[in-house]
């Protein structure tokens, strides 16, 4: 991204206001994303007229190897609409403890679907454990109990600090899914992160699942949206269930054309995201009263503890602040800080700068 600057929020291209790392939603649109919004062929999404929403769809499901793809509102929008298709009220979500869908997503599944959220847990690799996924997904023959209706996983890993399910642990789940006939969604809000870390196509990753879900709107720099993917069935469900939900939108286009740069110009370079994350993860690490493990810091995502004689972690990020950086704070004790689309290697090298001034 040679030449980049992080563009204000005007859109012009002058000097950056904030070096933000709280997030990779923050992330702002590129230019040849605006261009694409402003030269997008537009219809009525709801009657299958949009061009560039059918487009965008196409050029989905075929990145991730599915039949059909769907264009919602939001990921949390596309989880919701996915696990509605593919359960019946009563039955069971079986998912990680440390997941996206259970923590963060208002517990729609449950408040508009009538599902019962089944938490397993979650190793620090992002991984349920196999043996707690073979029995919840065992189907009980005894009206006591409701009825197992999907396995989800989540990948790169969110609470986990952006670590990386491998193929190798897909199949596994895929295998017990299977051996249940459970279908599997994966929440992969950042499948491109997990496949751009691994060096494999994204299918090695998206083959082991029956419908996935994907952010446009976080590292790929998109302004709005996320698709769901998978067999074309259970994609026209989704999108019965997206039209209930109030997300049938109208000309769609004008954020499907930034979708569609978005998966032809933004994923390869996630890359540089991540060697970001490393830069400034092993940078930290240095610091007196920073804990880090490096081992988890494998995509975008740098957590790390401060324990620090004279700084906690509200006054250690106000100072950051002062210097016009923005990290996230986890808890009272840890930290998160995101690399994204707009953050360049200068700007991690002043953040470690600043970070050593302060707690120096
Ligand atoms: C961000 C995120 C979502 C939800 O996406 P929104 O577009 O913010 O609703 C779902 N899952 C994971 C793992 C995420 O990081």
């Amino acid at each position: 991204m040679e030449g980049y600057t992080l563009p204000r929020r005007d859109g012009s291209d002058s000097a950056p206001d904030l070096i933000d790392l709280r997030s990779d939603t923050v992330t702002l649109p590129s230019a040849a994303m605006r261009a694409a919004i402003s030269a997008a062929a537009l219809g009525d999404d709801v009657y299958g007229e949009d061009p560039t929403v059918n487009a965008l769809e196409q050029l989905a499901a075929q990145r991730v190897g599915k039949e059909a793809a769907v264009l919602v509102v939001s990921g949390t929008m596309g989880n919701l609409a996915a696990l509605l298709a593919h359960c019946q009220r009563g039955q069971r979500v079986i998912l990680g403890n440390e997941s996206h869908i259970y923590h963060y997503e208002a517990g729609g599944a449950s408040a508009l679907g009538g599902l019962i959220y089944h938490p397993l847990p979650t190793d620090p690799n992002g991984c349920i454990d196999l043996s707690a996924l073979e029995a919840a997904a065992t189907t009980i023959n005894d009206p006591h109990f409701s009825p197992p209706g999907v396995i989800c996983l989540e990948n790169t890993h969110n609470r986990c600090g952006g670590v990386v399910l491998t193929p190798d642990y897909l199949a596994q789940v895929r295998t017990i899914a299977y051996n249940h006939g459970l279908p599997v969604h994966l929440d992969g809000a950042r499948i491109f992160n997990a496949a751009v870390a691994l060096g494999v196509p994204v299918t090695e990753l998206t083959n082991h699942v029956d419908t996935v879900m994907f952010c446009l709107s976080k590292g790929l720099a998109a302004p709005v949206g996320s698709l769901v993917a998978g067999p074309a069935e259970v994609i026209a469900r989704v999108r019965r269930i997206r039209k209930m939900l109030g997300g049938g939108m109208r000309q769609a286009g004008i954020i499907a054309a930034a979708g569609i740069v978005a998966l032809t110009e933004m994923v390869d370079r996630l890359a540089e995201d991540h060697a970001h994350a490393r830069l400034l993860a092993a940078g930290l690490a240095e610091l007196p009263g920073v804990q880090i493990d490096l081992s988890k810091v494998q995509t975008n995502i740098v957590r790390f503890h401060l324990n620090h004689p004279r700084l906690r972690v509200a006054e250690f990020l106000a100072a950051l602040r002062a210097h016009g950086i923005l990290m996230g704070s986890l808890s009272t004790t840890s930290i998160r800080a995101v690399t994204h689309y707009g953050i360049e290697r200068t700007h991690i090298e002043q953040v470690i700068t600043v970070a050593a001034e302060i707690l120096a």
